[in-house]
């Protein structure tokens, strides 16, 4: 019998249950507070003039309409979930369901350090990378005029902190939009001067990469002019300075958060104990314990294998979306359900021009052949053919021309927190 199927969240894991379950003979309602699917490994490249923000988004009703028949997409923000009565509440209407996937992903972790929260810049959403953008240009613009010597240098200190795969690729690509693009825009400024500072609370960066290229990136950044600092911990901000836990401060008007993570809002509302991250705990065949119709999937759900929780990736959420889909279809057919395993291919970072690192199916790479691997499997994975080829086109000419296009400051006082406060 045909059965609804309301997915919550369109990111990576909702996606693809939605092209899983495409075609299956049910009705399929694709739910997202946004119209888009946004591919957030690459909203970095975004927040450094690298890319249009529309290239790494792709209209849901477009999949949708991809997906015909039985596939819709309604923009609405989920609420809740009244688990006894199958409904899913929005901020638009009601939605019954018979079966219920939630992926609605997962939000910037500050750990409870408001200083940071109000100072400090993230990147989940695509308005962050623009804002992000903006900001970063604003500063050296502010920095032309800026007579006193400490403040332009200031303006010009941009202090990152996480060194996971987002924080290693935001320093790389900064350093770089600053070295090889703003200094040709900025004959006026020394940049040289400019500061790029990576800080990560570990010993090491890619603290999930085999050591040998963990050592490389660490290598490879400081060749590049990035300062990094390990064993390091930021504890408070304030609009022109960032203040480290044994007191240390370095004067900065541009602090970037990205060391951690926890489960989207919509966790909470699921009435279970939370597990760390406030991640929902789910069965081993990924349902919400008690409600085998409701699935938990990506980074809001707590998976253990292997005595481990999954991390919150974008293979682990893609993996997650398909069995789902595939489990829905299954427990239909009157098949049985296998638990869900993650199969790990590996990781990745790139770290600049010709340079990443890679660990796929067991063997490690780096420098060239890593760099060549992201590139590639990045246009595979982002969505729709246009935007494959806006994005090549973009690193193509960046790479022959040094040249980012994206240069744009498209709203002057908009997010500008740090400099508004510092008037
Ligand atoms: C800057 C950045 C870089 C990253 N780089 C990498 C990388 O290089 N490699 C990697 O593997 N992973 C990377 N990740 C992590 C990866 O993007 C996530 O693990 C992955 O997106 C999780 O997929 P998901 O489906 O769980 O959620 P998401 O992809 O986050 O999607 C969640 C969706 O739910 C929607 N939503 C949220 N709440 C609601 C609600 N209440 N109602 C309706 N809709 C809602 C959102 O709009 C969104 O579309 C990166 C993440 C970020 C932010």
């Amino acid at each position: 019998m045909k059965k609804r199927i309301v997915i919550i969240g369109m990111g990576f894991g909702g996606i693809h249950a939605a092209r899983t379950l495409a075609g299956k003979g049910h009705e399929v309602v694709l739910v997202d507070r946004n119209n888009y699917h946004l591919f957030q490994p690459l909203l970095y490249q975004v927040a450094t003039a690298g890319l249009e923000q529309e290239s790494i988004a792709h209209p849901l009703r477009a999949m949708a309409r991809h997906w015909q028949p039985g596939t819709r997409f309604e923009l609405a923000e989920a609420t809740g979930i009244d688990f006894a009565r199958r409904e899913v509440h929005t901020d638009a209407r009601t939605i019954p369901y018979d079966y219920l996937v939630i992926g609605a992903g997962s939000v910037t972790n500050f750990f409870g350090l408001e200083g940071v929260q109000r100072h400090s810049f993230d990147l989940k959403e695509l308005k962050d990378a623009e804002v992000l953008r903006n900001h970063i240009l604003t500063a050296f613009e502010r920095a032309v005029h800026e007579p006193d010597p400490a403040r332009r240098r200031a303006l010009m200190t941009f202090v990152i902190v996480g060194g996971g795969p987002t924080g290693v690729e935001f320093a790389g690509a900064l350093i770089e939009l600053v070295h090889f693009v703003l200094a040709k825009d900025y004959p006026e400024l020394s940049t040289r001067a400019a500061r790029v500072v990576l800080v990560e609370s570990n010993d090491k960066l890619l603290a999930a990469m085999p050591e040998n290229l963990q050592d490389y990136t660490l290598k490879k950044l400081r060749r590049m002019s990035v300062e990094v600092l390990l064993n390091a911990r930021v504890v408070d901000a304030a609009p022109d300075r960032v203040i480290f836990h044994d007191g240390a401060v370095i004067p900065a008007h541009t602090l970037f958060w990205s060391a951690g993570v926890k489960a989207a809002p919509l966790a909470a509302a699921l009435d279970v104990t939370a597990k760390p991250g406030g991640r929902v705990p789910v069965e081993p065949d990924l349902t919400l314990p008690g409600h085998p119709e409701v699935f938990v999937i990506g980074d809001m759900a707590y998976f253990e294998q292997e005595g481990l929780p999954l991390p919150m990736t974008a293979p682990v959420a893609t993996q997650m979306g398909i069995y789902a889909g595939q489990a829905i279809v299954a427990k239909e057919a009157g098949s049985p359900v296998k638990p869900f395993r993650f199969r790990d291919k590996g990781s990745m970072a790139t770290i600049g021009r010709n340079s990443a690192v890679a660990r796929a199916f067991g063997i490690n790479f780096r420098g060239y052949a890593a760099w060549l691997i992201w590139l590639l499997l990045h246009l595979y994975y982002l969505i729709g053919f246009r935007n494959r080829i806006v994005v090549m086109l973009n690193w193509v000419w960046y790479y022959w021309y040094h040249e980012r296009q994206v240069r744009l400051i498209t709203h002057r006082t908009g997010g500008h927190r740090q400099f508004e406060e510092c008037k």
